[in-house]
C-alpha cells in the first residue's frame, strides 16, 4: 500500500500552504482549547457548520468550562440543545464532563486511549482533540477526509466498511505531520467541506491536490467515494395528539429513559395512522373529552436508521389524560425540550395560540 501513503504524503505541503490562505474562520478556532474543540467537534457531528455557530456560542456562555458542564441541569442542558438533533450527543457531553472533572481533575487526558474511553469519544473526535488542542500527530478521519483519501488514491474500496476506514485511518496515521497536525487536520475538513465537495461535484481546479490526484486524472470524481448498500430505514407510522385544554396548557410527556430521543418530551402519540372515529376512540381511553377538532395535519422525520410518518390531530379538550403528563403552560414548555422531530405541531401550536 506505499503507493496511497506516498500520494496522501505528497498532499502535506501544498494542503497546508492552501490552508494558510483558506481557511475558515470559525469561533472554536480563535481560541482554542480542549474543551472547545471538544464540544465543536461534537456538534459538528452530522450537523452543518452553519447551524452549529448559534448553539456553539450560546453553549460556551452557559456552560464555559468543563466542570460547569458537568454540573449543569441536565434539562437546561437539553433545552439549549433543542433543534440541533441527536440528542445523545448532549448526554454524553455532560458523562464525559463528570469523567473527567472527577476522575482527572477537569484536566483532558492526553493520550488517544483515555478519550476513547469517554462516553460519545470515537476515533475521529479523539484525532481532532489530540491534533488540534494538544499537537499531537494523530489522524482525525470522519467521511470527508474518506472521500478525499478515496478520490486522491483512486481506491475503489467501499467507505462503509469498517476494515475499509481503518485501512483508510493507517494510511492517513503514516502521513500527519509531527509540526503543525492541528492545521493539517483542520485543512482536510475544509478542504472536504469547500472544495473537494460529495455529489461528484468537486471544485478540482481550486484543490492543492489538482496535479496528482488520480479520481482527477481519470474522470472518476463522481464515481468515488465507494459507498457500498445501507440498510434500508425502518418505517413507522405515529399518530400524534396536540391537546389543549381551555386554560392553554399542552399536553407533553416525557420519552423512555433509553433509546431514540430519550428524556425528551413530546406531544402523546400512537403507533399506527388513526382515522377520525379511531383517534376519538384513544381520545376516549385516556379519559378525554374532546370540544373541537381544529385539524388534521401530516409530517414526516428522517432519523438515521428509521422513518417516522406522522399522523397529528390538534385537538381542544377536557380532562385529566394519563397521570404522567404535563399540561404545559407556555413558561412550562420553554423549559421542555421538544425535539425537531415534532417541529410541524410545534409551529402550529405556536401559529394557533
Ligand atoms: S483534485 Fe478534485 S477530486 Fe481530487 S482531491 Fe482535489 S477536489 Fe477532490
Amino acid at each position: 500500500m506505499e503507493r496511497e501513503v506516498d500520494i496522501l504524503r505528497e498532499l502535506t505541503a501544498p494542503l497546508l500552504a492552501w490552508y494558510d490562505g483558506h481557511s475558515r474562520d470559525l469561533p472554536w478556532r480563535r481560541d482554542v482549547s480542549p474543551y472547545r474543540t471538544w464540544v465543536s467537534e461534537i456538534m459538528l457531528q452530522q450537523t452543518r457548520v452553519a447551524a452549529v455557530l448559534p448553539y456553539f456560542e450560546r453553549f460556551m456562555a452557559a456552560f464555559p468550562t468543563v466542570e460547569a458542564l458537568s454540573v449543569a441541569d441536565t434539562a437546561a442542558l437539553l433545552k439549549l440543545w433543542e433543534g440541533l438533533g441527536y440528542y445523545s450527543r448532549a448526554r454524553h457531553l455532560q458523562e464525559a464532563a463528570r469523567i473527567i472533572t472527577e476522575r482527572y481533575g477537569g484536566q483532558f487526558p492526553q493520550t488517544y486511549r483515555e478519550l476513547t474511553k469517554l462516553p460519545g469519544v470515537g476515533d475521529y473526535t479523539a484525532g481532532a482533540i489530540l491534533s488540534i488542542a494538544f499537537g499531537q500527530p494523530v489522524p482525525a478521519v470522519d467521511g470527508n477526509v474518506l472521500r478525499i483519501v478515496s478520490r486522491l488514491t483512486g481506491s475503489s474500496l467501499d467507505v462503509l466498511e469498517g476494515k475499509n476506514r481503518a485501512l483508510f485511518r493507517g494510511w492517513m496515521a503514516q502521513v500527519v505531520p509531527t509540526e503543525r497536525p492541528g492545521a493539517y487536520n483542520q485543512a482536510l475538513m475544509d478542504l472536504g467541506a469547500t472544495v473537494c465537495l460529495p455529489s461528484g461535484a468537486p471544485l478540482c481546479e481550486q484543490c492543492p491536490a489538482a496535479a496528482f490526484c488520480a479520481a482527477r486524472r481519470q474522470g472518476l470524481q463522481a464515481s468515488l467515494p465507494v459507498r457500498g448498500k445501507k440498510a434500508p430505514r425502518r418505517r413507522e407510522e405515529l399518530t400524534v395528539f396536540v391537546l389543549l385544554r381551555a386554560d392553554g396548557a399542552v399536553a407533553l410527556r416525557r420519552r423512555e429513559d433509553t433509546g431514540l430521543l430519550a428524556q425528551l418530551w413530546e406531544y402523546p402519540n400512537v403507533s399506527g395512522t388513526l382515522d377520525e372515529a379511531q383517534a376519538a376512540a384513544q381520545l376516549a381511553a385516556w379519559g378525554l373529552t374532546p370540544h373541537r377538532w381544529r385539524k388534521r395535519l401530516s409530517a414526516r422525520h428522517v432519523f438515521t436508521h428509521i422513518l417516522w410518518e406522522m399522523t397529528g390531530y390538534v385537538v381542544e379538550t377536557d380532562g385529566a389524560g394519563a397521570p404522567d403528563w404535563l399540561w404545559a403552560d407556555e413558561a412550562a414548555r420553554r423549559r421542555c425540550a421538544v425535539p425537531s422531530a415534532f417541529e410541524k405541531f410545534t409551529k402550529e401550536l405556536k401559529g394557533e395560540e
